[in-house]
């Protein structure tokens, strides 16, 4: 199977469990000033958790595409991209663990065709500071899952990842962790406010037995290790507890909010750990070696971040954004500048985001029809940012070239920033990479000369007047 079969397989596996596929939200979060993306299928979700009604019944299912910014640094490795889809279904008030897990697993080993030996979860361990029990509920239904398919699957107590690295899992198929499996909007219990409603969550990895483990992550191996051997496919999240004045108690309603990477489980279906090999981002990835005559093999990081923020760039116009200098223009100017950069050093001195963008486009074209819609109009927005960075790139390289000696100051990265259009975080990035230190008051130094320049902008407009 590859992605759009998956896609849709969960969407029609859900549907034939009495779930509702709902519209997907905008990468905008319409309404919520408090976040710049929709980073999570649950986003739009929320007030139905919380307890509103939901018009479409209590099974829902949907496919959301995410942007996540804050992974922006992770992409280049073999499971973060800025933007993904998030596969979802939802319980509100109505099936619990006993069927999430059970759906899960039987989707996962018999829809994709994973290999039940391969599935490891982590279930919460507790926490008696509240009297919160150890998620066995959870655990015995794995249990019972794993044993069907003749697996004795094993139960370890990790509590944290620390403690974890320091004894691995050896094997155990159900591994407890604390604090890393307690769902609650506040990220953690103790900063819960009374009535907030918080729970366990059980996530899902997929082993890769030939990747090594690294031991720069710690000394042994578990679910929760970042050395790549283990990559998380979803995440169920019961929600079962409310915060109370002296401690938890237990919700009337309990729902389920279940999260699931579609590109992680596409890149399992074929047996790789790397989701750039899934069939949502290779084509992007062939394009791109075809265009510049370099290879995936030797140029792999730079070939991911310019497969991955193109295609962001091109679902953040498909949803209405255009760069600009705040917020989400900023980001997607982020995103395609930085594009740009890394194509660069692939030998693209070009303009070429007008001969990727189809690619892209028809990857979603029977999923997300607004993207071929809205094609050429795509296509203008993105090759126009390309243009203005291009046209600046190299001096603002050779600029850089020049600051050799000394660390790289605020007030340096704004003329690289206001002269030649390189993003701050791209500016600071350059610097580094080429082996310069970056004054420690960076941000500080660059944020009072962007605020000189509007009190200057604001001077000269009102003389103007
Ligand atoms: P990780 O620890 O691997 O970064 P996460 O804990 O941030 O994952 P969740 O917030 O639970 O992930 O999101 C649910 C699912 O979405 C994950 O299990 C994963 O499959 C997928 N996912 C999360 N972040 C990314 C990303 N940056 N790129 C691709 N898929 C992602
Ligand atoms: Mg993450």
């Amino acid at each position: 199977m590859d992605a759009r079969d998956i896609r849709s397989a969960y969407l029609q596996f859900f549907a034939d469990r009495g779930h509702r596929a709902i519209e997907r939200a905008s990468l905008v979060p319409v309404g919520d000033p408090t976040t710049l993306f929709n980073g999570s299928g649950m986003q739009q979700l929320l007030p139905y958790l919380l307890g509103a009604e939901h018009p479409e019944g209590t099974r829902l299912t949907d496919s959301q595409p995410c942007v996540r910014v804050q992974d922006i640094e992770e992409v280049g490795d073999n499971r973060h991209t800025t933007f993904f889809e998030m596969l979802g279904n939802w319980s509100l008030g109505d099936y619990f663990k006993e069927q999430q897990i059970p759906w899960f697993w039987e989707f996962l080993t018999g829809v994709v065709g994973l290999d039940p030996a391969r599935i490891f979860v982590s279930c919460f361990a507790g926490d008696e500071r509240y009297s919160i029990p150890k998620d066995t509920e959870s655990a015995d239904v794995w249990m019972s899952m794993f044993a069907a398919a003749g697996i004795d699957a094993g139960r370890v107590d990790l509590g944290t990842e620390e403690h974890g690295g320091r004894v691995g899992s050896n094997g155990a198929r159900i591994a407890f962790y604390g604090a890393k499996n307690w769902w609650c909007r506040a990220g953690s219990a103790d900063a819960m406010p009374v009535g907030e409603p918080g729970g366990p969550d059980s996530e899902v990895f997929y082993l890769y037995p030939d990747v090594p483990h690294d031991t720069a992550y710690g000394e042994f191996c578990h679910q929760n290790c970042d050395c790549g051997r283990y990559i998380e496919l979803g995440n169920s999240v019961f929600m079962q507890y409310v915060r109370t004045p002296d401690g938890f108690d237990t919700l009337p309603r309990r729902n389920v909010d279940y999260g699931g990477g579609l590109e992680r489980i596409a890149a399992a279906a074929i047996d790789s750990p790397d989701v750039f090999r899934s069939s949502l981002l290779w084509p992007i990835v062939e394009k791109l070696e075809a265009l510049t005559g370099a290879t995936y093999a030797s140029h792999t990081a730079a070939m991911r971040v310019v497969a991955d923020h193109l295609r962001g760039a091109v679902f953040l116009a498909v949803d209405g954004v255009r760069p600009g200098n705040k917020e989400q223009g900023y980001v997607m100017r982020r995103l395609i500048r930085r594009a740009v950069r890394f194509a660069f050093d692939l030998g693209v001195e070009q303009n070429f985001v007008q001969d990727v963008v189809p690619t892209i486009a028809g990857l979603y074209r029977s999923a997300y029809p607004e993207v071929d819609r809205r094609h050429d109009e795509i296509i203008a927005v993105l090759v126009k940012e390309e243009k203005a960075f291009r046209q600046t790139l190299r001096r603002g390289l050779r600029e850089l070239a020049r600051m050799a000696d000394g660390p790289v100051t605020g007030e340096e990265l704004f003329v690289l920033y206001d002269t030649y259009g390189f993003p701050v975080e791209l500016g600071v990035e350059e610097a580094r990479t080429r082996g310069l230190t970056v004054s420690a008051r960076w941000r500080t130094e660059f944020d009072a000369k962007m605020r000189e320049q509007r009190e200057r902008s604001r001077a000269a407009n009102k003389m103007h007047l």
